[in-house]
């Protein structure tokens, strides 16, 4: 049995990067970002208004209530027909470029129309002084144009989004999203839709590492449910093989039981199996091989376990074949609210509950029946990781987390 992170080590040492492909940005959410992106131009591309009001000259409006004459008009989308002279005032929209002459904007609500002849000329009162530069964003102040605003490897998320379009790049270039076969096995082991029998379950596993898959931006092709034969097994990882998918994920039958024909059927297809147990509880049994260029991951069928492993060893995978830049969730620190015991020699993922609280983040177990219970896991944001050769934990022990979705990766 080798550890998590030597597993981790040699799976991710027989991942090659994917290519890349172009895709519009209405398909670019969540995907990994394959080439740096500079600005086209200045942001913002003119000095722009900030606010709606009057363009001034600051020298004019040093002291409140100047009063200025009206010389026209700048709205959203239209370059300034004139420049702002002195004692003059131009009636500016927010995101129109400021004109030539002004070096501020009065926000309107700090000014009112003067009282003057039905023909004009029309005037305003300001009634605050203005400073040089107030409420213009000058042209360039954001970023200059050529200069990086995002770097390969991210996965491009809501902000990224709208950098993309404000500087035209109407088809970004992701990673070819890896094609994952999902294949389950258990004679026990029937669609969520159908009914069980007594002594049957339903596929948890199919529907949770499909998802696992297409979160980790992989897309999915589901076969269904196997049942424990090894003739049928091998006949859907042949097709799955054979069908050229970057990665085949496995749900059960590698465990050591009499009808646990995964490894078997494997090393007759010509899979190379490169980690055959891993110390980590749950999720021992865990198999990873390849065969050329497609990798395979034989996961324990108890649904905590798959996706345990599917976390540890599967999504890194998948991350790193599309160029992720971040392909490990940071682990986060936390006081334990209630002992923890770990009571195996191996690295034990403890579901608990965390919560930012006054001193930081603390995390509560819950009771779990270990690596089928689900129930336990859904209630779960993050698992405790307790090394095997640490006493159990108590209450107010600091321990590292894994937490099951993070904000700290990009
Ligand atoms: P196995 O790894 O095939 O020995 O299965 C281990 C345990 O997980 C057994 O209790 C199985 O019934 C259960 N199990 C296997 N596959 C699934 C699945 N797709 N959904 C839910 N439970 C499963
Ligand atoms: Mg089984």
């Amino acid at each position: 049995m080798i550890s998590v992170d030597e597993a981790q080590t040699v799976v991710l040492g027989h991942v090659s990067t994917l290519p890349a492909e172009t895709v519009p940005l209405a398909r670019a959410f969540s995907r990994i970002l394959r080439a740096q992106v500079t600005a086209d131009r200045d942001q913002p591309p003119f000095n722009r208004a900030a606010m709606d009001g009057f363009a001034v000259r600051s020298v004019d409006a040093a002291e409140p209530n100047a009063r200025l004459r009206i010389s026209g008009e700048v709205r959203a989308g239209a370059w300034p027909d004139r420049r702002v002279g002195e004692g003059e005032a131009m009636r500016i929209m927010t995101g129109a470029p400021v004109p030539e002459g002004a070096d501020a904007v009065i926000q309107v609500e700090r000014t009112k129309m003067a009282e003057v002849a039905a023909e004009g000329p029309f005037e305003v009162l300001l009634d605050a002084s203005v400073r040089a530069g107030q409420n213009i964003v000058p042209r360039g102040s954001e970023a200059r144009a050529g200069m990086v605003l995002l770097r390969e490897g991210i996965r491009i998320g809501v902000p990224h989004l709208a950098v993309l379009a404000s500087v035209g790049v109407a088809d970004p270039q992701v990673s070819r999203a890896p094609r994952v076969a999902v294949i389950v096995t258990g004679d026990e082991v029937v669609d969520p839709g159908g009914q069980p029998t007594a002594a049957q379950i339903r596929n948890a596993n199919g529907p949770a590492l499909s998802a696992s898959v297409r979160a980790a931006g992989g897309v999915p092709t589901d076969f269904g449910i196997v049942p424990d034969d090894a003739e049928k097994t091998r006949a859907a990882i042949q097709l799955a093989l054979d069908q050229g998918h970057d990665a085949i994920v496995l749900s059960g039958g590698v465990s050591a039981g009499d009808f646990d024909f995964v490894e078997e059927v494997l090393g007759q297809l010509g899979v190379t199996l490169h980690v055959t147990a891993v110390r980590v509880k749950p999720g021992a049994p865990f198999v990873f091989g390849t065969r050329g260029p497609t990798l395979v991951f034989g996961l324990p069928g108890n649904p905590v376990s798959a996706q345990v492993t599917f976390e540890l060893f599967a999504r890194p995978a998948l991350l790193k074949m599309q160029g992720a830049g971040r392909i490990f969730r940071p682990l986060l620190e936390a006081t334990l609210e209630a002992p923890l015991a770990n009571r195996s020699a191996r690295r034990n993922y403890l579901p608990v509950i965390a919560t930012q609280g006054q001193g930081g983040l603390t995390a509560r177990p819950l009771k779990t029946q270990g690596s089928g219970d689900i129930v336990a896991h859904a209630l779960a944001n993050a698992l405790a990781v307790l090394e095997p050769d640490r006493q159990d934990a108590v209450a107010g022990d600091r321990l590292l987390l894994f937490p099951l979705s993070s904000f700290l990766e990009v």
